[in-house]
C-alpha cells in the first residue's frame, strides 16, 4: 500500500519522514479479528504510539498493553475500558502504581511489587483486582523455565497464592504471560497457549474461584524478510478456537486475551530519507542519507550485526529482527544500477546501513524507502544525539488525508 507518489512528493521538502497507512492497519486488525473471534486484543502502544495510529486501534476495540503510566494515559484518554487496560512492565514506582490503580489492570510483574499494590490499595480503602505475570515453567521450545527479570517463577507464584488470598486489598483475577516476540512457526505459537491453558486451569484450581483473565502476551511475527512466510493465523486461530471450546465449561468466566504490538502496525510503515551527498574513497562509492542510524535505527544495527555474526544466538529484540529484515527501494526511475555504501550523515563509522549493495543509481537529493518501519522505529530512534531535526510522522488516512506529528 505504500504511497510512492505522495512520498516522493513529500521528500521534496523533508530529508527524512515515516509514512504509516491506515488502510493497512485496519487490514492488519480484520485479519486478526477474523480468525480469533472470540479473543481480546490489546496493542503494545510502546512499539508505536503515533496518535494518529492509537486512534485507528482504540476505535476498532483494541485494548490497551501499556508498559509504562504515560501508555496507561493515552489509553484512557481514547476511551478505553479500565479492565482493557492491562499495564505491564517489569518494574514500576510507587507513584506509578498509585496513578495506574483506579484506572487499569495492573500486572504485578513481582511478589515485592503484589504487597505494594497492597499497600497503596489499603490506603485508597479499595480491593485492587490485579493480574500477575508469570515467568512459567515453559517456553514456545518446550518445557523447562528460563531465568529472567520478567515475571514471577512459577513455583514461586504457586507457594504465594495462598498468601496473597488471605490479603484483603488485593484479588488475583487474572494471569499474564509474555514469552516471547516475534514467532513465525504457528505451532510453536500454539503449543505455548496449550500450555497455558493448562497454567490457568491450575491457577483457577489453586484460587478457588473462577479466573478472570488469561493474558497470553504476544509472539505472533511479522514476515520481515523477503523470504519469510507469514504466521498462518487463520489456522493458529482455528486451532485455539477448539482449545477455548474444549475449556469453555472449566474456565466459564476466563477471558482470553492475547497482545500485539509490531503485527498491527509494523508492515503500514515506511521510512523515507533523501540522499545529502555522495562521494568516492579508495574505490568505494557513499551515497549520505538523512537519519538513518539516528532516524530509524534497526536497519543500522542489522549492519552492526553483521560485523560481529552470521547467526545472533541472542534475543535482541526489538532491536534486532534478523540480518535480511529490511529492504532497501530507491524511488528513482532508472534501470541503471551501482555498487554503493549507505551511510547515514551522523558523526560516527557505525551510521551505515549498508555495505557493497548494488541498487539503481542514487543523486543528490534523490530519496530511499526503507520498509517495515511501522513498529519499533520512530520510538527507538536516538535522536538526542547531535540534535539532528526529528523525521516527521505522516499518517495517511484512508480516503487519503495525510496527518502529521
Ligand atoms: C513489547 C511487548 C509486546 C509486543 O510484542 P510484539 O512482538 O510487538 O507483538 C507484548 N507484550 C509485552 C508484555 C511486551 O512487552
Amino acid at each position: 500500500m505504500f504511497n510512492k507518489n505522495l512520498a516522493l512528493n513529500e521528500a521534496k521538502t523533508r530529508s527524512s519522514f515515516y509514512m504509516y497507512e491506515q488502510a493497512q492497519i485496519l487490514e492488519n486488525i480484520e485479519k486478526l479479528k477474523t480468525a480469533f473471534p472470540k479473543v481480546g486484543f490489546l496493542y503494545s502502544l510502546k512499539c508505536n504510539p503515533n496518535p494518529k495510529v492509537l486512534d485507528t486501534i482504540f476505535a476498532e476495540g483494541i485494548g490497551g498493553d501499556a508498559a509504562s503510566l504515560a501508555e496507561v494515559m493515552m489509553s484512557i484518554e481514547r476511551n478505553v475500558p479500565m479492565k482493557e487496560i492491562q499495564y505491564s512492565a517489569p518494574a514500576k514506582s510507587m507513584s506509578d502504581i498509585e496513578n495506574a490503580i483506579k484506572v487499569s489492570t495492573i500486572n504485578a510483574d513481582s511478589v515485592s511489587e503484589v504487597e505494594r499494590i497492597a499497600e497503596i490499595a489499603a490506603k485508597n480503602e479499595m480491593v485492587a483486582e490485579i493480574g500477575v505475570r508469570i515467568n512459567p515453567n515453559f517456553t514456545f521450545n518446550g518445557e523447562g523455565i528460563v531465568s529472567s527479570k520478567f515475571g514471577v517463577d512459577q513455583d514461586v507464584f504457586f507457594e504465594m497464592l495462598p498468601i496473597w488470598a488471605k490479603m484483603p486489598n488485593i484479588k488475583i483475577v487474572g494471569i499474564h504471560v509474555h514469552s516471547k516476540s516475534q514467532e513465525l512457526d504457528y505451532m510453536k505459537i500454539y503449543s505455548y497457549y496449550e500450555r497455558m491453558f493448562k497454567l490457568a486451569m491450575a491457577t483457577q484450581t489453586a484460587l478457588g474461584y473462577d479466573l478472570e483473565f488469561m493474558n497470553m502476551g504476544s509472539g505472533i511475527g511479522v514476515n520481515y524478510a523477503e523470504n519469510d512466510a507469514a504466521v498462518d493465523v487463520a489456522t493458529l486461530g482455528e486451532k485455539l478456537m477448539d482449545l477455548m471450546a474444549a475449556y469453555e465449561t472449566m474456565l466459564p468466566s476466563m477471558k482470553v486475551y492475547i497482545e500485539t504490538g509490531r503485527y498491527l502496525v509494523c508492515k503500514a510503515g515506511t521510512y523515507v530519507t533523501t540522499v545529502l551527498d555522495k562521494k568516492v574513497s579508495a574505490g568505494k562509492t557513499y551515497v549520505l542519507l538523512a537519519n538513518t542510524l539516528n532516524g530509524f535505527i534497526r536497519p543500522s544495527i542489522t549492519r552492526l550485526v553483521a560485523t560481529y555474526t552470521d547467526e545472533p544466538k541472542v534475543n535482541s529484540e526489538p532491536l534486532f529482527t534478523s540480518l535480511d529484515a529490511f529492504t532497501y527501494l530507491p524511488l528513482v526511475e532508472t534501470a541503471e544500477t551501482e555498487t554503493v555504501n549507505l551511510v547515514g550523515n551522523l558523526c560516527t563509522a557505525i551510521d551505515i546501513i549498508a555495505a557493497n549493495i548494488n541498487v539503481p543509481v542514487l543523486n543528490v537529493g534523490d530519496a530511499l524507502a526503507i520498509n517495515n518501519a511501522g513498529a519499533y522505529a520512530a520510538v527507538l530512534s536516538p535522536m538526542q544525539f547531535s540534535t539532528q531535526v526529528k523525521p516527521a510522522e505522516l499518517f495517511i488516512s484512508v480516503d487519503g488525508e495525510v496527518f502529521e506529528y
